[in-house]
C-alpha cells in the first residue's frame, strides 16, 4: 500500500461501561444506552467504537457500531443495531446495569459542517445506516457539540434525513429525529410508509429541485451508497460515505476492513485503504465500490 501512515484515533481508549437502558425502536432494530463519559466526551458524529461482551469466547471479536447521539448530560451515550448474527443476537438481551467491553472512539467521522449557507445537507441512509445521522444532524444543527470539535454555528438550511427501509416496520425513530429539528423522508421498498420505491428517487429528485443540496452524507447498504455517490458526481455535489465494511480490530491491525479507492499514484490508479482507520467516511468520490 502507497500512502502516508494513519495512526489509530488519538482519542482511543479501551474500557467497559454499563447499560443504562435499551430500547426497542423498530423490527428487531434497538438502541442501545451506555454509561462510559470517556468515551462519551470523546466520540464524533460518524466514528465508531467496537463492542464485546465480557466472559464469552464466542463471539471472541468485538463488532464495530457508529455513534448514535450522546446523553445530554455527557456521561452516556447511543448506539442503535438491527438484529443480524451472534454478537447482535446476544446484545438484545442486555439489561440495565449489566457490563460491556468498549473500545472507541475509533476511525474518522464526518467532515465538519460547512455553514456556508449554499444549500442544506441532506443524510441519505438505508436500513440501520441511520444510525450516524442522529448526532450528524444536531451538530450540524448547532444543538450538540461532541469531542473537541466544539458546537458550530446554526446553518441557513437545517439538515435533512432521506431514510429508506424495506418496509414501515423497520422505519426507526423518526420522531426523535423530527424532534431534533431534522426533517425526514421516508422511502420504503413496499410502499407500507412514505414514497414507494428507493431512497435514491427521493434524493434523484432533490438533485434535480430548487432546494439542491450543498452536500450529502450516505450510510447504508452499498449497492445503495453506490447509487447515491453516483447521483452526486453527475450533480457535481459533494458526497461522502460511511462505510460498514466487517473488520475485527478497528484500529488498523488486520487488515480485514480494506477497501479499494481511487489513487493516481499506484500503477493501476487504485489502492486498498483500512476502512478502520481511514475511514469509515470517506468522500464517495475516491471509492471504487467493487
Ligand atoms: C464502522 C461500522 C459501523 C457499524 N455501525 C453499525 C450500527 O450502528 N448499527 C448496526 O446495526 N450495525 C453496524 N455495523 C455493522 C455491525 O458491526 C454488524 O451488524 C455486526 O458486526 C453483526 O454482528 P453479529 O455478531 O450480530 O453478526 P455475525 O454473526 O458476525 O454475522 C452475521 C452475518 O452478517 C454478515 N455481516 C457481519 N457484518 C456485516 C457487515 N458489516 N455488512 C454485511 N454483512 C455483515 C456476516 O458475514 C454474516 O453473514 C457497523 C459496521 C461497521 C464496520
Amino acid at each position: 500500500m502507497s500512502g502516508p501512515a494513519v495512526l489509530p484515533h488519538a482519542d482511543a481508549v479501551q474500557t467497559t461501561a454499563t447499560v443504562a437502558a435499551q430500547k426497542q425502536i423498530a423490527k428487531g432494530t434497538f438502541r442501545l444506552s451506555l454509561n462510559c463519559p470517556t468515551i462519551a466526551g470523546r466520540i464524533e458524529p460518524g466514528q465508531f467504537l467496537m463492542l464485546r461482551l465480557p466472559g464469552r469466547d464466542d463471539p471472541l471479536l468485538g463488532r464495530p457500531f457508529a455513534l448514535y447521539d450522546v446523553a445530554d448530560d455527557g456521561a452516556s451515550f447511543s448506539i442503535g443495531y438491527v438484529v443480524i448474527g451472534k454478537m447482535t443476537r446476544l446484545m438484545a438481551e442486555l439489561t440495565a446495569g449489566e457490563t460491556v467491553e468498549l473500545w472507541g472512539p475509533l476511525g474518522h467521522g464526518f467532515p465538519e459542517p460547512d455553514a456556508s449557507g449554499a444549500g442544506p445537507t441532506l443524510m441519505v441512509a438505508g436500513g440501520i445506516g441511520q444510525t450516524p445521522f442522529l448526532a450528524a444532524g444536531r451538530e450540524i444543527l448547532g444543538a450538540a457539540a461532541y469531542g473537541d470539535r466544539g458546537r458550530f454555528a446554526p446553518p441557513a438550511h437545517p439538515p435533512e434525513l432521506l431514510y429508506g427501509a424495506r418496509s414501515a416496520e423497520y422505519v426507526a425513530d423518526v420522531p426523535r429525529f423530527e424532534a431534533a429539528g431534522i426533517p425526514v423522508s421516508v422511502a420504503t421498498d413496499d410502499g407500507s410508509l412514505g414514497r414507494h420505491g428507493f431512497v435514491t428517487e427521493l434524493l434523484a429528485e432533490r438533485l434535480a429541485g430548487e432546494r439542491k443540496p450543498a452536500r450529502v452524507l450516505t450510510c447504508g447498504p452499498e449497492p445503495m451508497m453506490k447509487a447515491v455517490a453516483k447521483l452526486c458526481a453527475a450533480a457535481g455535489v459533494p458526497c461522502w460515505a460511511s462505510l460498514e465494511s466487517p473488520m475485527a480490530c478497528g484500529f488498523g491491525a488486520c487488515f480485514s476492513c480494506v477497501v479499494k479507492v481511487r489513487d493516481d499514484r499506484s500503477a493501476d490508479g487504485w489502492d486498498y485503504r483500512r476502512s478502520c482507520l481511514e475511514g469509515p467516511v470517506f468522500p464517495a468520490e475516491t471509492l471504487t465500490f467493487d
